[in-house]
């Protein structure tokens, strides 16, 4: 697939030396300074002068003239909040298992977009080429400029029913993401968030027009788990609790990382949690594998994701998932009714090789009704696996 019309690539390489990869960094910085606009009043608060206080996300950054924030992709240039506007650091279709959404039009095609920078800092981030691209001089990612009609016509002609904001953490740059989303709602798209989850009150207000599906990493039910990731714990439980309240479609994600947040105790705490804000949420329970700085602890172990479901089911959650290990985790990567447990959604990994629900979204045996945006009938996968849309190109 090539680049939109229009598309301009900038020219980072693979694999330079550090002090050369340094100076790209400081040039990718710099051309970020230009692809910006003002952030959106309800994001922004001025005081002091020319100060601003940024309400992206929970850090709540206060930021002086010249100053950026946490993130460092949003800045104070004279009084005024700059943040990240028109380009994408990578684009392509995912089945939405990926996200992972269990409860939303399965085997529905998710067109996936991400820019670059987190306002968090996790030594076993997936995506940190693009997340820590400003903070990190391996993490070598580009910027594809795009306009939000180019992305939601590449999306549609991808055959795409969801398009999503992820990658990078995509609370830090709403404004951009709420842009794409108005277009793609008037495509038809549903839109979505894989964030997570370090909100403000005034954030998911400013996105409730325009995000339907949240989905929220847990990383942990320790604060000071968070604060080595660069977060705090707070933030992050009022926010779920917010979206439940303001009826986002939530699922939540722990990723399972041995040693670090796989005691029974922050198990069960944080399923206690979950079950406390809604036991209809869908907590998916994955395994770590070993990546970016945190290359040390074992892989999580299917008997492990077994464990923290049991758990999960104790603590009455009644949709429980195991990922990353496809395969090799029984029953957990299906959806079964919670009354009577017939089979609902087979799944193998993001492939769906079994579809029983109603039209409605019911249980076709006893007609519990299943939580979660269902279409009127199964429209098929084409596939199971990511294709590209825009390219990060390198050269
Ligand atoms: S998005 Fe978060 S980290 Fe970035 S400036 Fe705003 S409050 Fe600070």
């Amino acid at each position: 697939m090539s680049p939109a019309p229009g598309a301009a690539e900038l020219q980072l390489e693979i694999g330079p030396p550090m002090a050369l990869q340094e100076r790209r960094m400081a040039t990718l910085a710099d051309v970020l300074t230009q692809r910006v606009q003002e952030g959106a009043a309800q994001l922004c608060e001025r005081y002091n002068g020319d100060w601003v206080r940024c309400h992206a996300c929970g850090h709540q950054c206060p930021i002086p003239n010249g100053g950026v924030g946490v993130c460092k992709v949003r800045f104070n240039r004279g009084g005024h909040l700059m943040v990240p506007w028109g380009y994408v650091a990578g684009a392509q279709c995912d089945p939405i298992e990926k996200k992972p959404f269990f409860h939303v039009h399965p085997g529905a095609r998710a067109y996936s977009f991400g820019m670059l920078g987190c306002d968090l800092h996790c030594g076993y981030c997936q995506n940190w080429v693009t997340s820590q691209a400003l903070r990190d001089p391996e993490a070598v990612s580009s910027a594809v400029r795009v306009d939000p009609q180019s992305i939601t016509e590449q999306a549609v002609e991808l055959g795409a029913k969801v398009m999503v904001s992820t990658y990078n953490e995509p609370l830090i740059t709403s404004e951009w993401g709420v842009a794409i989303f108005r277009e793609a709602k008037k495509a038809g798209l549903h839109t979505a968030y894989v964030s997570n989850g370090n909100g403000t009150p005034q954030v998911l207000e400013y996105l409730r027009p325009w995000v339907d599906l949240y989905k929220v990493d847990l990383k942990s039910f320790d604060d000071r788990h968070y604060r080595q990731l660069g977060g705090r714990l707070e933030p992050i439980l009022d926010t779920i609790r917010r979206l439940q309240q303001m009826e986002f479609w939530v699922e939540i994600v722990t990723l399972i990382v041995p040693g670090f947040n796989d005691s029974e105790t922050e198990l069960r705490r944080m399923a206690d949690f979950i079950a406390s804000v809604s036991p209809n949420i869908p907590w998916h329970v994955t395994a770590f594998h070993g990546d970016y700085k945190m290359t040390e602890p074992d892989n999580t172990r299917p008997e492990t994701l077994l464990r923290a479901a049991e758990i999960g089911h104790s603590s009455g959650l009644r949709y429980i998932y195991a990922g990353n290990i496809p395969g090799a985790v029984g029953d957990l990567e299906n959806s079964r009714c919670p009354e009577c447990r017939t089979l609902l959604v087979e799944r193998t990994g993001y492939l769906i090789s079994g579809y029983h629900l109603t039209a409605e979204g019911n249980c076709p045996k006893c007609g519990t009704r299943i939580p979660g945006r269902w279409s009127a009938k199964f429209d098929g996968q084409i596939t199971d696996r990511p294709f590209l849309g825009f390219h990060r190109r390198r050269r």
